[in-house]
């Protein structure tokens, strides 16, 4: 942990003189925020997010904003409208997927233009771009980081995540931001945070770690599970006692997620109607452009192909035709993964009064689950121009499930065996992202078994 530094100038704070980058979807008074939307160009908010204004006050500077997925819909920063962001590594003189959305946060960690960064996750946007950039990204508990002056994607969902080189750099980051905001309604009350704390006193030593046998699908490349395998023998022989686990709900998280994300993404992007916020396409509705009211060709134009398609699948989701099949079952989904993990974690989830514990089936429960953080190495670009996007959808299979629970979640950069290192050229990417998830409020147990696998 870091301890209360004095800069030149005499400001007091644990984060002084650190260079943070923060994802352009967290407003700053400073500096343009456009959530890397042609809708947004030339946005400027009058406030700092909370999560901006409490960095400032640990001494951090503000280093730059950097671009996203438009709007965080994405897995591999390619869609924003001020152009793609590239990775640091390739493969056989390709160029690689820097992952997505938080692709722009990851590469100023990656390539040390920042200290640390801020980016978002909604349902793993901050751990991908964390594996496939060989750095370290957190997604703590929803709620705990405030929400105020970020720009909404999925509400239900999004959370601030940090990323650093460090795990160590991660947590001094999150110590500044874990606070109640009372701007922010989803923020965790005082209560709540009292009830977590608990587990904090019992930090576990030595941890049950749990293996989800149901992220060991065939789609995971050799490296990959090489890795997992190598993280999990590591511990194990460090005197952690391994036990396999089953989250039957596992596989239908990503159905679920895909009709709820976009779900609410329609709501909360009908806003956008180039009357109160950025940018308005000429005319007005007395004489509308080719026929159409302002709003909607403002709408047409602003809007990139894959957030239009998002808007259109979710209000579909919601139609009264559709919303008993699609919106009602994958909340019922959400409920069964949640229930999953409760089943499965040691701890109790605070935030259910009568939550199932592994102790009522007459088992002992885990601490952290240990998975991938995605099924194979980074994809390249030219791989991914052949795929449609539903099949891009697949690279959140192992990330949505701790989002859909509201759960802590890390990645750490697990260095690639001597032997797959040779194999590999030296720009391709050195590491692979191993994920650990705790029960609900206990970040703090999730960031001590991240500091033993790193
Ligand atoms: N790739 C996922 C999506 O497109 C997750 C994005 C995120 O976490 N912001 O919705």
């Amino acid at each position: 942990m870091l301890g209360v530094r004095f800069g030149e100038d005499g400001i007091k704070g644990a984060l002084v003189g650190r260079r943070i980058a923060i994802k352009d979807n967290i407003v700053t008074a400073d500096q343009p925020t456009t959530a890397s939307s042609r809708i947004l160009e030339g946005y400027t908010s009058p406030f700092d997010a909370t999560v901006v204004t409490q960095l400032r006050h640990a001494g951090a500077v503000i280093s730059s904003k950097v671009s996203l997925d438009e709007f965080g819909m994405g897995s591999h920063s390619q869609t924003a409208y001020e152009g793609a962001v590239g990775s640091p590594f390739t493969r056989n003189g390709e160029a690689l997927s820097p992952g997505g959305s938080s692709g722009g946060s990851a590469m100023a960690v990656a390539d040390k233009s920042a200290w640390a960064a801020l980016g978002t996750d909604t349902g793993g946007s901050v751990r991908l771009p964390a594996a496939y950039c060989g750095v370290v990204g957190f997604k703590p508990s929803y709620g705990r980081l405030s929400r105020w002056g970020v720009i909404q994607y999925a509400n239900s969902l999004d959370t601030v995540g940090v990323l650093a080189n460090s795990v160590a750099d991660v947590e001094s980051m999150y110590q500044q931001l874990d606070h109640h905001d009372a701007r922010d309604p989803t923020s965790l009350p005082a209560t709540v945070r009292k009830r977590m704390t608990i587990s904090k006193i019992a930090q576990p030593a030595p941890l049950r770690v749990g293996v989800p046998l149901e992220y060991n699908i065939s789609e995971l490349t050799s490296a990959v599970r090489d890795t997992w395998i190598f993280t999990l023998s590591l511990l194990q022989s460090a005197g952690h006692t391994l036990v396999p686990v089953f989250l039957p709900t596992t596989r239908q998280s990503l159905s679920a997620y895909y009709v709820l994300a976009p779900a609410e993404a329609s709501s909360n992007l009908a806003k956008y109607d180039g009357i109160r916020y950025g940018r308005r396409t000429p005319g007005n509705d007395a004489s509308p452009a080719e026929g159409l009211p302002l709003y909607a060709k403002t709408r047409g134009e602003g809007f990139g192909e894959e957030v239009r398609r998002r808007i259109l699948l979710g209000a579909y989701a919601l139609s009264s035709e559709a919303i008993d099949n699609y919106f009602i079952q994958a909340q019922k989904v959400r409920r069964l993964v949640q229930r999953d993990f409760d089943r499965v974690f040691s701890t109790k989830n605070p935030l259910i009064e009568h939550a199932a514990t592994p102790e009522a089936d007459g088992a002992v429960g885990v601490d952290v689950l240990i998975t991938p953080t995605a099924p194979t190495l980074p994809p390249t670009i030219a791989e991914l121009k052949q795929q449609t996007s539903v099949e891009s959808y697949m690279f959140d299979v192992f990330t949505v499930p701790a989002s859909l629970a509201g759960l802590p979640a890390i990645s750490v950069p697990i260095p690639l065996s001597a032997a797959l290192r040779e194999s590999i050229d030296k720009q391709d990417v050195r590491s692979v992202g191993i994920q650990i998830l705790g029960q609900f409020g206990t970040d703090d147990v999730v960031l001590h078994a991240a500091k033993m696998i790193e």
